[in-house]
């Protein structure tokens, strides 16, 4: 069976996405591949289907339980026989495995790396007709990158004690190029046929929003995404709690995830999640490698993270099935004093060479500053991502909060002179400078004790400033500092003028600032909420933004008999047809068997087992509509 016959036979769609045909050719001719593709990129088919076209057997290294669970499930679905062998299977079970194994009765065999190591399951390997061998989040073997796994480090030991060296080919979403090279180099690639496709995903939202009171906020972001599923991510493990409770108090049916709970809270967790009981994940970044849920309407971020590259790969759970969905940033000043902290307290705690400790305490530290740009910027936000794994662009995407959102230059000169004037005089009088808000609040004029016992009310500069409050103008001294006027050493809260700031004291160079004129949504979420409510009026903005009225209402339905189908079946409801394949489903109402094969997502199996179910709602809801 040719590749195309396959795609369209077992998994029901009719073109491949870039680099997928590539790669699976690459492999049917006999050499071995890596292929570097984004979250969501449909790296799990490069894999799955040069088998059906090959014969024998396929081994796929998968680092998660809860991944290789899911992808058999799918793949039984599809009527691809498939199993996996990792610890949460009994003893029982186990054997059963190696039995169907040795009886030839699978065509891909998913194993965690720990495997490895029993020898029954190598002298078994010795046995089996491999013809690939699949590595999948591949950048699991390079120290490197973000999830190292020591016992990744024996594939390649594997794959040359077996009779016959398959073909093997490498997958993962992490584009640095040492994390790359360290993929090729110790899984000892041969001559590795290469496919690092474009980064952009299309479908998804980002904005990022600079707030004071993150907790109402997301409070009322994930209220406007009811009935969605969707992940928020937390720095902290005790971050995670605290939001969980404020969510569920305030009746947010949600759970949560991180390395402090037990495996069997873990495992629960994450299973609700996973089969819709619970419709938010909250959790610390331990959440998500290898969750291949791909009904994820949105991923949150309550907390800034370390770079940008962990950044797209926890915000790319979202919308996995090509959808529409949401990545939206909570960030506020603090987030960047706890990543530098979280940073330095790693090289502290860690053993090893110091000289090698500071490399990469400078490289994670270079890593955070462009974590920090993207949430500063002004600029289009997808750009600013694509520019980080070097791809180019356009200027704009038109689908992110910069991109919709005017900014207003002002010319903050005058202000600029005074806030760098004040600096100034503050350390000539003292001899030192002052903190953030001590600063702003001799700008202000304020009377604090501390200011008044220093004699700062008798300097020039105190007072300039009366109009503003106190936290406007500690505003406009962090934007100095983002603009490289100001510095602000980090472990004694001070600030020191900058060469920059000569220009603007006695230069005559101008200082502009761009903000932001507040949300525009904000004045139509007011204005829909009388006409519809704030949750339909989201559900029917952007859940599926091309949808009119009449294919959202048949949507939900079909949304509903999914969830029917899912529960009878106990398989999550995204196993059963994804969010994608509904919106097409809606689009087309397809009403016999040979327009059904047509929606994107549906293949032979899945047409036969629930053809029928869904045709008839959808003629069904034809006959009453034209009534
Ligand atoms: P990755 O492992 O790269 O993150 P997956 O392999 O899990 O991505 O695929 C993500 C989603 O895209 C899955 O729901 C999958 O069925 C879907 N998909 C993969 N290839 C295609 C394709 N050619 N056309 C449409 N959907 C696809
Ligand atoms: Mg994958």
């Amino acid at each position: 069976m040719d590749p195309y016959t396959a795609l369209r036979r077992y998994f029901g769609y009719t073109s491949f996405r870039e680099g997928q045909k590539e790669l699976i050719d690459a492999i049917l001719t006999g050499k071995d591949a890596m292929g570097v593709m984004p979250t969501g990129g449909g790296k799990s088919l490069c894999y799955q289907i040069p088998v059906l076209t090959l014969g024998g057997m396929t081994v796929v290294i998968s680092p998660l339980i809860s991944l290789m669970k899911d992808q058999v499930m799918a793949l039984k679905e599809a009527n691809v026989p498939a199993a996996f062998l990792n610890s949460s299977l009994s003893f029982e079970q186990t054997l059963k495995v190696y039995d169907y194994l040795r009886q030839g009765r699978y065509r891909i065999l998913y194993v965690a790396p720990e495997r490895l190591d029993s020898e029954e399951f190598l002298s078994l390997c010795r046995s089996l007709p491999i013809t690939l061998l699949a590595v999948d989040e591949a950048h699991c073997i390079s120290e490197w990158g973000n999830d190292f796994r020591p016992s990744y480090l024996k594939i390649a030991d594997f794959v040359a004690s077996l009779p016959k060296r398959p073909r093997v080919a490498a997958f993962t979403a992490t584009a640095t190029e040492r994390v790359r090279g360290d993929i090729i180099t110790k899984l000892s690639l041969h001559d590795p046929y290469c496919v690092v496709t474009g980064f952009d995903r299309p479908n998804l939202y980002f904005d990022v929003r600079y707030r004071r009171s993150r907790q109402n906020e997301l409070l009322s972001l994930i209220r406007e995404r009811k009935k969605e599923s969707g992940i928020v991510y937390c720095m902290t493990r005790a971050n995670v709690e605290k939001i969980t409770d404020f969510l569920c108090e305030n009746g947010i049916n949600a759970t949560r995830y991180h390395a402090g709970l037990s495996d069997e809270e873990r495992r629960r967790n994450q299973e609700d999640f996973v089969y819709d009981r619970k419709t938010v994940m909250v959790s610390t970044n331990a959440f998500g490698m290898g969750i291949d849920k791909s009904n994820v309407s949105f991923v949150i971020h309550y907390n800034m993270p370390l770079s940008l590259e962990a950044y797209y790969q926890e915000a790319g759970r979202a919308g996995r099935d090509g959808a529409p969905a949401d990545c939206i940033l909570l960030y506020g000043e603090a987030d960047i004093h706890m990543a530098k902290l979280l940073i330095d307290r790693k090289g502290d705690e860690e053993e090893g060479d110091p000289e090698e400790l500071e490399k990469q305490r400078r490289f994670d530290y270079a890593r955070l500053d462009k974590m920090i740009s993207y949430a500063k910027t002004t600029k289009c936000l997808r750009g600013v991502i694509l520019d980080y794994f070097g791809q180019s662009h356009a200027d704009t995407c038109g689908n992110c909060s910069c991109c919709k959102t005017t900014f207003f230059e002002k010319d903050i000169t005058v202000e600029a002179q005074k806030i760098l004037s004040c600096v100034k005089r503050i350390r000539d009088r003292l001899g030192y400078s002052l903190g953030l808000s001590m600063t702003a609040q001799v700008l202000a004029g304020g009377e604090g004790q501390r200011l008044l016992s220093l004699g700062l009310h008798e300097i020039k500069t105190y007072g300039a400033m009366k109009e503003l409050s106190q936290r406007e103008i500690m505003r406009l001294i962090t934007y100095l500092c983002d603009r490289g006027y100001l510095e602000k050493n980090e472990s004694f809260q001070n600030f020191s003028l900058l060469p920059a700031a000569e220009g603007v004291l006695f230069g005559g160079e101008k200082v502009i600032m761009l903000y932001r004129k507040e949300r525009e949504k904000t004045q139509k979420e007011k204005k829909s909420k009388n006409a519809l409510s704030l949750s339909e009026f989201h559900e029917a903005k952007t859940e599926n933004p091309s949808l009119d009225e009449k294919e959202r209402s048949l949507y939900q339905k079909l949304v509903s008999l999914r969830t029917e189908i899912a529960s009878t079946e106990h398989v999550p409801a995204y196993i059963v047809f994804s969010n994608a394949t509904l919106i097409d489903m809606a689009k087309k109402r397809p009403t016999d068997s040979e327009a059904f094969l047509e929606i994107s997502g549906v293949g032979r199996i899945k047409a036969m087992r629930y053809g029928e179910q869904f045709l008839s709602l959808i003629r069904k809801e034809l006959t009453d509509g034209s009534h």
